[in-house]
């Protein structure tokens, strides 16, 4: 198969399209035939070295595709079927091993670039508004990076149980998307971000804020957030947060400041099943819309991930087999 695969950390450079050996399901696995591959930015952090992940491999968690072959012991899925997936490595490719445990079905209507991008993304917003810090009506919230894949995500998710969401971005065409996805202010990083904050909460804060830019936001989150509200701190697209002094949580007001993850928000089949089920229903009855803006052939995953860096991005991207 063809597939890109990783042999040195660096940048986009090291991802090398090439010819792969075919993987092979074991007995709970399906081989799917990849049709998209979703990006994430976490996809860069492993390419980088910033997380540390065992060379060579074949990147990418995420996908979609069609089911060509079904382990010994898989019961419930069968050979033709639409699956997606959010945690299978090995994505960035023409065929994928996702074990059965992983793959979520997608229901009519939904494409495949739509299914290949939006599971990952989706069920982290889902976790993040519905779990981390559960936002009911009547909240404010600020979500940073608010036109980027997980961003416009979030924002629908909050605005859709009555939350009043303010973002962050960096552009007019950012902002414009943004509004679009429902958010009511939507910020520069470069503005007195917390002074905003404050005046549009009436000098209150916000129940929560959703911080996937890290190192040069995290300073205006905890100004931001009222007191006893939470800051979910679930990313670094800027660089990672040096080491906190737990006495600032006391200065900005009892704050609980938490790091989550996803794969401890789908830590067993019924979890899985709700949010991604949630998120594909949603995505289904047109509820959440996902705006998959950057497809790129699967030969291209260096310039994809140059522009995903570049900050040149809206929305999802998927790279195309
Ligand atoms: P995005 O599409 O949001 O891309 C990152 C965005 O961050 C950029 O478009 C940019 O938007 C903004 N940004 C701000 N500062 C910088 C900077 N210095 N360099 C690059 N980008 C910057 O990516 P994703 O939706 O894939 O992911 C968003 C964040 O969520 C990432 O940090 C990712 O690691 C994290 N994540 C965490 C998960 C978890 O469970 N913990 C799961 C999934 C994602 P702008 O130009 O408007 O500033």
């Amino acid at each position: 198969m063809r597939a890109v695969v990783i042999t040195r950390t660096g940048g986009p450079d090291v991802l090398e399209y090439t010819e792969a050996p075919d993987p092979r399901p074991g007995p709970t696995d399906l081989l799917v035939r990849v049709q998209a591959a979703g990006i994430n930015y976490i996809d860069t952090y492993f390419r980088s070295g910033a997380y540390p992940r065992e060379l060579p491999y074949v990147p990418g968690d995420e996908g979609a595709g069609v089911v060509e072959e079904i382990g010994s012991d898989v019961t419930d899925i069968r050979v033709g079927d639409r699956v997606a997936w959010a945690s299978a490595p090995g994505s960035y490719a023409e065929l994928a091993v996702v074990p059965v445990a992983a793959a979520v079905p997608v229901p009519d209507g939904v494409d495949f670039p739509r299914a290949a991008s939006v599971l990952l993304q989706g069920m982290t917003a889902h976790y993040l508004v519905e779990s981390t810090y559960a936002a009911v009506s009547g909240d404010t919230v600020l979500v940073h990076a608010g036109a980027g894949g997980v961003g416009l995500l979030l924002t629908q998710l909050a605005v859709a149980k009555g939350v009043e969401v303010i973002t962050t971005v960096s552009s007019d065409d950012k902002d414009a998307l943004s509004r679009d996805a429902g958010a009511s202010h939507v910020l520069r990083y470069d503005d007195d971000i917390a002074a905003r904050v404050r005046d549009i909460t009436r000098g209150e804060g916000v129940a929560a804020v959703y911080d996937g830019v890290g190192r040069t936001t995290f300073d205006a989150s905890l100004d931001s957030v009222r007191i006893r509200g939470t800051v979910a701190l679930f990313g670094a697209a800027s660089g990672p947060v040096p080491p906190v002094d737990p006495q600032r949580l006391n200065k900005a007001g009892s704050v609980f400041l938490t790091r989550p993850t996803l794969a401890h928000h789908i830590r067993d089949r019924a979890e899985l099943e709700w949010r991604g089920g949630a998120v594909m229903g949603a995505v289904a009855n047109g509820t959440l819309s996902v705006r998959v803006e950057h497809r790129y052939p699967l030969a291209e995953a260096r310039r994809a991930h140059t522009d995903l860096e570049a900050r040149r991005t809206t929305g999802s991207l998927v790279l195309e087999p």
